[in-house]
């Protein structure tokens, strides 16, 4: 706003105060030519009249009428010349001694030492300095000249007594505004004409910058401070011939009152365009600036992502409303752009935490694993070192048998041992064959045949404790590839643990079906058994832990059966499945690839034994 006012006021300012001054320029211009040519017309009128006066002297003088000693001749002449001429209050003729021979007035000048005498004396025409009468409120100057005799001697003089009322009068007139004044003054400084009388003759400005100014040329100046202490515009010419000196005069403030008005006009010119320029720059300031600054904030505040919709509401139409709007959409869309981005890297964060939830599992089972292997390796070489005793003392204890009749108060004791050795075998046995698997000897191997056989070593056990078997063996199922004796053994220990479970009664369901797989784009075929018992099932927390190798709950278990079902199934390239909850009974599913050859023997019938 206030750039906006500088741009707009100073160069209004510089060309006002250009035009006020060179208004008054014009203007003194203007005034200075006026009272220089007024000057100079009223010296040239004041100087044809006194040439006038000065002729008419010396033709009076000239006259042979003068020289006559009849008083009444010389007055009937004057008086004549007196009446024609009406600027002269009378004459007078002296004789050479100063002794009056005629006047036409009673009060005739003097001439006992004075001038104007003297001077005709010596042969020249005299003319003094003006004199103020008031009682008859008029100035007079003196005209005198000689009157000379045949002979060419000075006999008498003439003096004319000059009222300068009319001339004066046409002079001292001026019309030059309300201020406008001429008047005459002498070298002394004193007024010899004055428009107020009572100045003549009695004031002298011989002090005044005004005096200076006219009889001092190098204080020339055009304006100046007068007599009376006002600053006028003024000129002055001197009359030829004389020491008086006619200046014209003007007041400065009247001279440069249309300066005045101009400045009044330029400033109240220049008051508007100020007021002018305030109310553009405020409007500009309101409707533009404020908006832009508006959006400025709003656009620093989405980068801050604080930003309000409140702070660009507009209702405008105009090209600031239309930009407020585009700025309005494009912070909706990028709000919305925002919101999404936050919802995806919730998402992804969430991921990431599961992620990390993972890993920390697969870390956990990969150190556990560790340590398993590492327990693996050192109880089998126990294993190992306990074997080949256990082989030893177990032998002797056959030779004992055979050689040496074991009285029937040991006999009993003798088989408990010979059946725990026979135990601690097994156990060793079994353990060594999950710590160093034996590598299987793969064929098409069907699987019917294999459930059965499986069922020939559990049936006994099975039938001991009244459990009842359900087989459900699809049809046409197709062969898988593997070792016959592991797959038996796998489902023999799922099938012992199923009837471990079930203790007295209950029912074991076999079930065996087509399941299909894909991995990727490749679809092929897997087998399914499953194994279902109505046991007590397994708790939650205990089914991740059921393939780790020494895990049990059995006072007699070694732990060892599901990890080696695991072992070997994973070396056929398939799984193994759990499902089951606590009083529920459990379910064993073994998932094995097929071999593509249907070899099944069933005719889809389920069979109870
Ligand atoms: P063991 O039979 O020597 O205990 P396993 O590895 O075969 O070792 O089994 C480990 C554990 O799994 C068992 O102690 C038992 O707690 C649980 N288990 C296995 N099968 C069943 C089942 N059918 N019902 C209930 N629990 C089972």
């Amino acid at each position: 706003m206030i750039l906006f006012s500088l741009f707009a006021l100073v160069p209004l300012s510089a060309l006002g105060a250009f035009s006020v001054q060179t208004a008054k320029e014009l203007i003194l211009n203007i005034v200075t030519n006026e009272v220089d040519h007024v000057a100079r017309d009223k010296v040239e009128l004041l100087k044809r009249w006194i040439s006038e006066r000065k002729a008419d002297i010396a033709v009076v003088a000239g006259s042979s009428i003068l020289s006559s000693t009849d008083p009444y001749v010389i007055a009937a002449y004057l008086e004549l010349v007196r009446t024609n001429y009406r600027v002269y209050s009378g004459f007078a003729v002296f004789s050479r001694t100063g002794q009056l021979v005629y006047s036409t007035s009673a009060d005739s000048p003097v001439p006992d030492g004075a001038e104007w005498f003297r001077e005709a004396l010596k042969g020249r025409l005299f003319m003094s300095d003006i004199f103020f009468d008031p009682e008859r409120m008029d100035s007079f100057f003196l005209i005198s000249a000689p009157l000379p005799e045949k002979t060419g001697d000075i006999a008498r003089v003439i003096c004319a007594t000059v009222g300068t009322n009319t001339i004066l009068s046409a002079i001292l007139s001026v019309s030059l505004g309300r201020t406008g004044e001429c008047y005459l003054v002498n070298r002394e400084g004193m007024f010899l004409a004055h428009k107020e009388p009572h100045r003549i003759l009695t004031e002298n400005i011989a002090q005044s910058e005004s005096f200076k100014n006219i009889f001092n040329a190098r204080s020339n100046r055009i304006t100046y401070i007068d007599y009376r202490g006002i600053e006028v515009i003024g000129s002055s010419s001197r009359v030829e011939g004389t020491d008086w000196a006619l200046v014209v005069e003007q007041d400065r403030d009247e001279a440069f009152h249309a300066a005045g008005t101009l400045t009044r006009y330029i400033s109240l010119v220049i008051a508007f365009s100020v007021l002018a320029a305030l109310a553009s720059a405020w409007l500009l300031s309101r409707y533009v600036a404020m908006p832009i600054h508006k959006l400025s904030t709003a656009a620093d505040e989405l980068a801050a992502g604080r930003y309000d919709p409140n702070l660009i509401n507009t209702k405008r139409r105009d090209e600031i409303g239309l930009l407020l709007k585009a700025f309005a959409d494009m912070a909706e869309k990028l709000r919305h752009r925002e919101k999404d981005l936050e919802t995806k890297v919730h998402l992804r964060e969430a991921e990431l935490k599961e992620t990390g939830v993972e890993l920390q599992k697969t870390q956990q089972a990969a150190v556990r694993s560790q340590q398993l292997a590492s327990m693996g390796q050192l109880a089998a070489g126990v294993a190992h070192e306990i074997r080949t005793p256990l082989t030893s003392l177990k032998l002797f204890l056959e030779s004992v048998e055979s050689d040496i009749e074991v009285s029937t108060e040991f006999e009993e004791d003798f088989h408990v041992a010979m059946k725990q050795i026979k135990r601690m075998e097994d156990t060793i046995n079994r353990f060594l064959d999950f710590a160093r698997p034996q590598e299987p000897l793969f064929s098409d191997v069907c699987v019917e045949d294999l459930i059965k056989d499986a069922l020939l070593v559990v049936g006994p056990r099975a039938r001991q404790q009244e459990t009842v078997i359900a087989l459900d063996i699809k049809p046409s199922l197709p062969t898988v590839r593997g070792d016959r004796k592991q797959l038996c053994e796998v489902l023999v220990n799922l099938m012992v643990n199923a009837l471990e479970a079930m203790v007295l009664r209950g029912d074991l369901k076999i079930t065996a079906c087509v399941q299909p797989f894909s991995n990727g784009e490749k679809q092929s075929e897997h087998v399914r058994i499953d194994i279902k018992d109505t046991g007590p099932g397994i708790a939650q927390e205990q089914i991740p832990k059921l393939f780790d190798p020494f895990f049990t709950t059995k006072a007699t278990g070694t732990g060892l059966g599901l990890s080696i079902v695991l072992s070997i199934i994973q070396l056929h390239g398939g799984e193994v499945l759990v499902s089951s909850g606590e009083y529920r009974g459990a379910t064993f599913s073994v998932i094995i690839p097929s071999a593509g050859k249907n070899k099944g023997k069933n005719d889809g019938k389920d069979t109870d034994s």
